[in-house]
């Protein structure tokens, strides 16, 4: 579902026409081979565009206007070979409405020592070229992504590789759709927020849609269909005795199974990137979706649980960014504590909906009745979660902007089985610790909600942030709660000045 190579970022190289034909085709040679390295790196998933060298200001102009009006070009990278005045550029960059990562860097590694010359110095000026370049987008509040060092060093690689994941997750955001079934969980504040705000700065479109409307497709789903789709549960999951043929719960998986279908096909005919739902509007539906909703985050939809349509967004915009990186994404909710003083941590689970993305091993399908809800007793996977680094992620809307909250944690191990839960669940160490990462978190408004990743780290949500112009608040290993509350009443007169009108 997810296909990073159909975006393009433009390689653009600035120069001038004072250096004259020779030295500007070089320039452009040089240009060549730095894209194409890029476009062949297999840590960089999408594909990367040679331009032309840019020589003036119609030109930078003209791509610019290029840019804006090509689909899938989600971003340019710039650099400056040599001297490209920056006033050049004035006109393009207003226009400009894709991200920009300005890459500093020098076509040879080191310095010639013995064979340096005037020649060397008028071709390999980007010392001090990409600083008028960076000028021009302080000057003109332009946000970009800097990376810094030699484009073979693997750490610029990394760090490019990892911009480019979040400029693909910010243009698939600007198209997104999320079919909102049913409204929110009654009372519940943070899962509400400005839908038409959100539009506009996000370009997201999130619409409510009856319950019945999805019941009406999930009716319609044949029966061979979902004789089909069982027999795909079984082959994957280890089912329980009482979800296979003749056990007591069959019927409720087959049930899930209609329900899979039916969203499938509401969200495919709907052209839709994530859905949410509300166990408190279910009519007519016999379960809450638990296996359904999870098995199609799997498949690579957002989604979030009573109505919670940022986090359906986020999750989605996760699932993005981490495409075919080792580890999962998923919906996620701080659910329960370990508070014993030698080692706190966090239960991270929900009612069902965790994605099948982040479990270790096989999971086991099973059925248990709902403590809430008065449904049937609906399907759900259950698993634990491999240790390792992982990022909580939370979207709030402060009332007058987004936030954006990261906290970094560590995944670790339960200490003993939990053979009475009935749901995926995740354990983690938030970072600095759980005392101040939970106390930071509240201070910043984070939800209790979240979009879990294994995949990506802090730097894709801050890069991200940074190209859709929101606040980004990241709790890690410094953080400390005395600066963290100055960040926050800080942000918060910057973000009122910045907006102006
Ligand atoms: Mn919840």
């Amino acid at each position: 579902m997810i296909n990073l190579k159909q975006f393009e970022v433009w390689f653009v190289t600035g120069s001038q026409h004072l250096y004259g034909p020779e030295t500007l085709k070089k320039v452009a040679q040089h240009s060549q081979e730095i894209a194409t390295f890029f476009d062949k790196s297999a840590k960089i998933p999408v594909t990367i565009v040679f331009k032309p060298v840019m020589k003036s200001p119609d030109e930078i102009t003209n791509l610019c206007i290029d840019a804006n009006s090509t689909k899938n070009c989600i971003g340019i990278i710039t650099w400056c070979h040599t001297f490209s005045p920056s006033k050049m550029w004035i006109n393009g960059l207003k226009i400009l409405q894709r991200p920009i990562l300005h890459l500093h860097t020098q076509y040879n590694r080191d310095l010639p020592w013995g064979e340096i010359d005037m020649d060397f110095m008028n071709l390999n000026q980007s010392a001090h070229g990409d600083r008028e370049h960076g000028f021009i987008m302080t000057r003109m509040r332009i946000s970009r992504k800097v990376v810094v060092g030699h484009w073979q060093e693997e750490d610029v690689l990394e760090r490019i590789a990892v911009w480019t994941r979040a400029a693909a997750a910010w243009s698939d955001f600007q198209s997104a759709k999320i079919a909102r079934f049913g409204d929110n969980m009654r009372e519940v504040a943070v899962t509400e927020g400005d839908k038409v705000e959100a539009q506009i700065k996000f370009g997201l479109a999130v619409n409510g849609y009856g319950v019945g409307d999805l019941v009406k497709v999930v009716n319609e789903v044949t029966d061979a269909e979902i004789d089909k789709l069982v027999k795909e549960y079984v082959e994957i999951y280890q089912v329980s005795t009482e979800g296979k043929p003749g056990g007591a719960f069959y019927q409720n998986v087959r049930y899930q199974a209609r329900i899979e279908l039916g969203l499938t096909n509401f969200l495919e005919s709907g052209g839709f990137k994530g859905f949410t739902t509300t166990f408190e509007d279910l009519y007519g539906l016999a379960q809450l979706p638990g296996l359904a909703s999870q098995r199609l985050m799997a498949a690579g939809y957002g989604f979030g649980a009573e109505g919670d349509w940022k986090h359906a967004a986020l999750v989605r915009a996760l699932k993005v960014m981490g495409a075919g990186l080792k580890g999962g994404c998923s919906f996620m909710e701080d659910y329960t504590y370990h508070l014993n003083p030698n080692g706190m941590k966090v239960l991270g689970a929900h009612m069902l909906e965790i994605c099948p993305s982040i479990a270790e091993g096989k999971s086991k399908l099973e059925v248990h009745p709902l403590g809430i809800g008065g449904k049937d007793a609906p399907a759900r996977l259950v698993f634990n979660v491999p240790s390792g680094p992982a990022v909580n992620a939370s979207l709030i809307d402060m009332g007058n902007r987004f936030r954006m909250i990261v906290n970094s944690v560590d995944c670790v191990a339960p200490e003993a089985d939990l053979p009475k839960l009935p749901v995926a669940r995740a354990l983690w160490i938030p970072q600095p610790n759980l005392k101040v990462g939970a106390a930071a978190w509240i201070y910043a408004g984070g939800a209790h909600h979240t979009a879990f990743s294994q995949a990506v780290d802090a730097e894709y949500i801050e890069d991200f942030s940074e190209m859709a112009g929101i606040e980004f608040i990241h709790i890690g290993k410094d953080t400390s709660i005395t600066e963290l509350k100055k960040e926050l009443k800080w942000n918060e007169m910057y973000y009122m000045l910045a907006k102006g009108l």
